[in-house]
């Protein structure tokens, strides 16, 4: 049985929408995935350390057969192949990819934390994350269109922009 998973995308280097689609195109080829959805590409300004270029991020739905760890491996292994550096946390970079969810597998361990423990605080994932998987459940029972719509009201935020 596939699992199905959605992993956030980011990029604010070198060109990130062609970052993004590169990667996209990876994960459509890659052995034991199935790329099944795709959000639109948003903007969003960069939340880190220092004055950072703006990000693009999308969100994709999966099916896939890899383990979890199986799976973060070879995400991480996408971000390598393009460049990814890792020496400012949450510093500027070619690619991030996150593994959000894994079916409605909790874990916390050093190595992989799921569902994703920042996905409620942060627009530029639950934005694209609702284009695609509004009714999507956390464990305490609420929605992403939930979460989004209260991340809204609570930051007084507006709604990203997609890339046109
Ligand atoms: P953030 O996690 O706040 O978005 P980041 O994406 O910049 O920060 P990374 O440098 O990409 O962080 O990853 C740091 C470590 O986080 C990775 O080495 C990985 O083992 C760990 N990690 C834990 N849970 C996850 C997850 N759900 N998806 C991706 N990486 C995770
Ligand atoms: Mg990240
Ligand atoms: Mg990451």
């Amino acid at each position: 049985m596939a699992a199905r998973c959605y992993i956030g995308l980011g990029s604010n280097l070198a060109q990130p929408g062609a970052q993004l689609d590169r990667a996209v195109a990876t994960l459509r080829s890659a052995d034991q995935i199935e790329l099944v959805a795709l959000s639109s590409y948003y903007c969003s300004a960069a939340i880190g350390p220092g004055e950072q270029p703006d990000y693009q991020n999308a969100v994709a739905a999966i099916a896939t057969t890899l383990a979890p760890l199986q799976l973060l491996d070879a995400l991480q292994a996408i971000e390598n192949r393009q460049g990814r550096e890792r020496s400012v946390r949450w510093g500027a970079r070619t690619l991030d990819l996150d593994l959000l969810f894994y079916d409605q597998l909790q874990l916390r361990s050093e190595r992989l934390q799921l569902p994703h423990p920042r996905i409620c605080e942060r627009l530029f994932v639950l934005q694209p994350l609702a284009e695609i998987a509004p009714q999507l459940r956390f464990a305490d029972g609420s929605s992403v269109a939930e979460q989004l719509a209260k991340l809204l009201q609570q930051g007084n935020l507006k709604l990203l922009s997609t890339v046109s």
